[in-house]
């Protein structure tokens, strides 16, 4: 995803609202300053002197003081993560935030300025293949592009078209339907695929023979241009680049994505 270092800075927007651990604090409330940081790139809002081509920080202080006071959480943490989901809801331009909720007013028995919590969210472009060789495979397919499309951590910006592959690997099996999804999702790399194992799961997805058929299956091929190995994941997928059946969709989505470990474009390591 494209990054900008143009920032829209609000500091020390003061909220009295009503988070804490304690009885006392969510019944009275106490003041709290929020800043955020907001990654927008305004070159179009600069170079033409549009409000409609930026965001406008009137309307983010709304939603922060709207959302502030109408939410209770235990902890600042929690408000602040849910600050961020809200503000990436409501404004579209936004590729990243810093947000810092300050609670001057804590009431630990002792004097400080402040106690405060200060996290940084982005999206990030990741890009996903299906495949399905069991059942009603289209509709196992289009049930998880829909609960992909329905989660608050993901935005789909591209589908390919869904092709129909002989099966791969030793098993003898149906032939699958694959497709790749090009997404925006705020997940980490685990978090993610923690994401898809469950829509896997909820498929009624068996994994008693290795390579075997499948009613869903959903890989991370990439994610930024991330290279990550552990033992739960390996980030781009080890074999993309020797399938046809995930680079032909693929390609049709982001011909121009870099392999971050090959150095090559989807379009020529079709080829
Ligand atoms: P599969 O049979 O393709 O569904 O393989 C699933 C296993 O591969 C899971 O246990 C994952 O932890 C692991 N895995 C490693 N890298 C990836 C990836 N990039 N995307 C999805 N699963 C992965």
């Amino acid at each position: 995803m494209e990054k900008t270092n143009d920032k829209i800075i609000i500091k020390d927007l003061c909220v009295f609202a009503k988070h804490g651990v304690f009885k006392e604090e969510k019944i009275m409330g106490q003041k709290f300053l929020v800043s955020v940081e907001l990654e927008v790139n305004t070159r179009k809002a600069g170079v033409s002197d549009n409000i409609e081509l930026s965001v406008n920080y009137a309307d983010v202080c709304e939603v922060i003081e709207g959302f502030m006071k109408e939410y209770t959480f235990n902890l600042i943490e929690a408000a602040a993560e849910n600050l961020a989901l809200v503000l990436f809801a409501n404004f579209e331009q936004l590729k990243g935030v810093k947000i810092t909720i300050k609670k001057p007013w804590a009431p630990i028995g002792m004097d400080v300025d402040y106690v405060a919590v200060s996290i940084e969210r982005r999206w990030h472009r990741a890009y996903i293949a299906l495949g399905s060789n069991m059942g009603d495979k289209l509709l196992y397919l289009e049930n998880a592009v829909g609960s992909i499309k329905n989660d608050v951590n993901c935005k789909i910006l591209k589908i390919s078209d869904i092709i129909l592959t002989e099966p791969y690997g030793p098993v003898e099996q149906d032939d699958f339907l694959n497709g790749c999804i090009m997404i925006d999702t705020l997940y980490t790399p685990h978090e993610l695929l923690r994401f898809l194992q469950k829509l896997e799961n909820d498929a009624n997805r068996k994994r008693d023979v290795h390579w075997g058929p499948r009613t869903l299956d959903l890989d991370i091929l990439l994610y930024d241009d991330l290279v990550l190995c552990d033992d739960e994941l390996v980030i781009p997928h080890p074999e993309m680049h020797k399938r046809a059946f995930v680079l032909e969709p693929l390609k049709q989505i982001a011909p121009d994505a870099v392999h971050p470990l090959l150095h090559q474009r989807i379009r020529d390591m079709v080829q």
